[in-house]
């Protein structure tokens, strides 16, 4: 029998279950869209965060959106394709910050919708050496110091297991490739009380969906979208803060869609 002292239930406050207090988040792609929602989820939830990006500019607004949620932050400019780039940021999350309990790799690029007889090669490395590559490059420097208790936080996308007819094949490519990553880091890590999970986001508006007039996304929501809306980057932030917090303690090695549904039809 446990004693009311262990109970979780009653002994601290439940919610504590789902904040990350004390701990040190990294985000990537942290200088616009998602990242800099994910950024304030993790920041709204206690942690301190280091982001990394290539475009200062849009970094210091995010570090500026951090500090005025009471936590301390630090901006490294970051190219993920860089091994050396992901060193340095969660060096400096360990150096200024105090470790690295959490990472989210959510840099990535949709890439051009290039038809596959035509795609450049050098487009679809380039789509891959972000998407895939930068993260397992951030996987592995987190890795080596993050502690019992970690979380890793892929990005993936609904294009890792369907299509949208774009064609975008680098880009689905990745990110079942992220999945895949996804899984092995799971079960590599899994001992060490590391776990490492995956979102796969529907439609949110972004850079990265900027181009979607405004009559093409009432098509793909009356054609794809069960929850007849697109989807809010603060719902995705606060899916990434559960998988990082202990609320998900035996939760590994799996995607989640954050999709409105998108992948029921
Ligand atoms: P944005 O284009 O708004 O943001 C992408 C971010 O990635 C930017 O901060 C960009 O920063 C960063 N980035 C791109 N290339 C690199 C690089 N080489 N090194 C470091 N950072 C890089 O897009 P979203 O916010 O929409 O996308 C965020 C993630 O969510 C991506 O992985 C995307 O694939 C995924 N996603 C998004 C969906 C959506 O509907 N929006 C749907 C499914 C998945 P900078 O240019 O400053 O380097």
């Amino acid at each position: 029998m446990t004693s009311s002292q262990d109970n979780p239930y009653t002994s601290s406050p439940w919610t504590g279950r789902f904040r990350l207090d004390g701990k040190v988040a990294v985000v990537t792609g942290a200088s616009s869209g998602l990242g800099v929602a994910i950024a304030q989820g993790m920041a709204a939830a206690g942690a301190d965060v280091a982001i990394g990006a290539r475009r200062l500019t849009g970094l210091a607004r995010t570090r500026e959106l951090v500090e005025a949620l009471g936590r301390r932050c630090v901006a490294v400019e970051t190219d993920v394709t860089s091994v050396a780039d992901c060193d340095r940021l969660v060096a400096a999350a360990v150096d200024e910050l105090g470790g690295c309990d959490v990472l989210v790799n959510n840099a990535g690029v949709g890439g051009a919708y290039n038809a596959a007889t035509e795609d450049p090669p050098e487009h679809f490395r380039s789509v891959v050496d972000v998407n895939l590559f930068g993260s397992y490059w951030m996987a592995q420097a987190a890795g080596r110091v993050m502690p019992p208790g970690s979380a890793v936080v892929n990005m993936s996308s609904v294009m890792a297991v369907t299509t949208a007819r774009m064609p975008a094949a680098g880009y689905s490519a990745a990110k079942a490739g992220v999945l895949g990553m996804t899984r092995d880091l799971a079960a590599q890590w899994g001992s060490r009380g590391i776990r490492v999970n995956a979102l796969l986001p529907g439609v949110f508006p972004t850079e990265a969906t900027a181009h979607y007039s405004p009559r093409y996304q009432q098509k793909l929501i009356d054609a794809r979208v069960p929850a007849g809306r697109l989807g809010d980057p603060v719902e995705i932030a606060s899916t990434a803060v559960f998988l990082a917090s202990d609320a998900a303690g035996y939760i590994t090695g799996v995607g989640i869609p954050v999709d409105g549904g998108v992948l029921l039809l």
